[in-house]
């Protein structure tokens, strides 16, 4: 069997598409929506996300605004910053690239952004609205996952679900998002015995353990659609690149292997990673029209 590979990078674009229509809608209603992405320090993995994101919202129409402070801002200014964003009416989402500087703690400042601006999802009203089946903000990567499960599977109903991690992040609000739509879920963590037979059982394998190729081809059930959340850099194939100190990027499912037994399955690079942007600007959009009393 050859699964069936999940284009994630041309749903996104179709998403980032539907959300600049909607833009476009909101516009002649007089609302721009408008995003503030904050990001405190030189990190040059987050500096790369913080301007794909400041890029793709302004191309998406919205209004984009980014702050970027210096390492050693004091989480009170940080937590100042939040609060009049939080008060801002042209800010409709509000995003703190994280990892913040070690002395600040990450979950004030995730609890300071108004869970109505909390395009990330990570505060915990969202958290709790979710687990509680009530509507959220929702994390972008697990929206994003979802989108593709359910336009590679359509009804999801009744099928078994297995989320390797746990993380606030992904794994939780992906076995959530997983029973809301009538999965039967198991969440596996480090801790978890026999990872393979749990694997084995499902008909929706998310990996989600930022382990590289983790996930090999005797721990797929055949037919199983397959999404490959993690992003982890290897040494390049090539001895001499590798010599060099190149690398490449692979996902938690050794691909080559698994897409021999999967139905369906995300490739790293190009699969649930462009979901992840995309998802924040339909999130910014839905905040935008709660907000203003906008049916989603
Ligand atoms: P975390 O490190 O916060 O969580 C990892 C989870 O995986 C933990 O729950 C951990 O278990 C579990 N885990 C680790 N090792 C194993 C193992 N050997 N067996 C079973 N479970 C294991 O990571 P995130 O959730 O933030 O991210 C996970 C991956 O997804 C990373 O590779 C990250 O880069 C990627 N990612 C990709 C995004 C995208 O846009 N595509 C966005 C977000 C993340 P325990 O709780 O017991 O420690």
């Amino acid at each position: 069997m050859s699964a069936n590979i999940i284009d994630g990078k041309a749903f996104a674009a179709r998403l980032r598409e539907q959300v600049a229509a909607d833009v476009a809608q909101l516009r002649a209603k007089c609302l721009q929506p408008g995003l503030a992405v904050v990001l405190v320090g030189e990190d040059p993995a987050s500096q790369v996300y913080v301007r794909n994101k400041g890029e793709q919202t302004d191309a998406a129409g919205m209004k984009s605004v980014t702050h970027r402070l210096p390492a050693e801002t004091s989480q009170d200014d940080l937590l100042a910053l939040v609060a009049r964003l939080n008060d801002d009416a042209s800010i409709h989402g509000i995003l703190v690239q994280f990892p913040v500087p070690a002395h600040m703690d990450q979950a004030r400042v995730v609890a300071a952004i108004s869970p109505d601006k909390d395009v990330d999802g990570l505060n915990v009203i969202n958290a709790g609205r979710l687990a509680s089946g009530l509507p959220a903000l929702t994390p972008c990567t697990p929206l994003g996952c979802m989108m593709l499960l359910r336009d590679a599977l359509g009804d999801l109903a009744g099928k078994r679900a297995v989320v390797v991690g746990r993380s606030n992040l992904m794994g939780k609000p992906m076995a959530q998002l997983l029973l809301a739509a009538d999965c039967t879920v198991t969440i596996a963590h480090s801790k978890s015995r026999d990872l393979p037979a749990i694997c084995r059982e499902a008909d929706i394998l998310v990996a989600a353990a930022g382990r590289a190729e983790m996930v090999r081809r005797d721990w797929i059930k055949p037919g199983a659609a397959v999404i490959d959340v993690g992003i982890n850099r290897v040494p390049s194939r090539d001895p001499e690149k590798a010599a060099e100190g190149k690398t490449r990027l692979v996902g938690d499912v050794a691909f080559d292997e698994a897409a021999q037994v999967a139905g369906w399955i995300t490739p790293v690079p190009g699969g649930v990673g462009p979901m992840t942007i995309a998802c924040l600007l339909a999130n910014t959009v839905t905040a935008a029209k709660r907000l203003n009393g906008i049916d989603d």
